[in-house]
């Protein structure tokens, strides 16, 4: 197995990397922005990297939008019209 550095600190990232930098098939793939396929296992590393990267950015946002509900003064109703 190649240790890689996982750039987004997913565990998915880590396992996809160690199958791309292993594969000709998903290297090329890497190198030509789509144009060459990934290989169908490299194909499902990838789409479990994106699901984990999307379900991370929308768990950042919900936190994000919770502290700013958090910060809301009880009197405040909404935006004035
Ligand atoms: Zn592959």
């Amino acid at each position: 197995m190649i240790d890689t550095y996982s750039t987004v600190d997913l565990p998915e990232d880590q396992v996809y990397l160690s199958h791309h930098f292993t594969c000709p098939t998903c290297c090329a793939a890497g190198r030509t922005s789509g144009l060459q396929l990934r290989c169908p296992q490299g194909l499902a590393l990838w789409d479990a990297y994106e699901a984990a990267v999307l379900a991370r950015d929308q768990a950042e946002r919900e936190a994000h939008v919770a502290r700013l509900k958090s910060l809301n003064t009880p009197n405040r109703t909404g935006p004035r019209q």
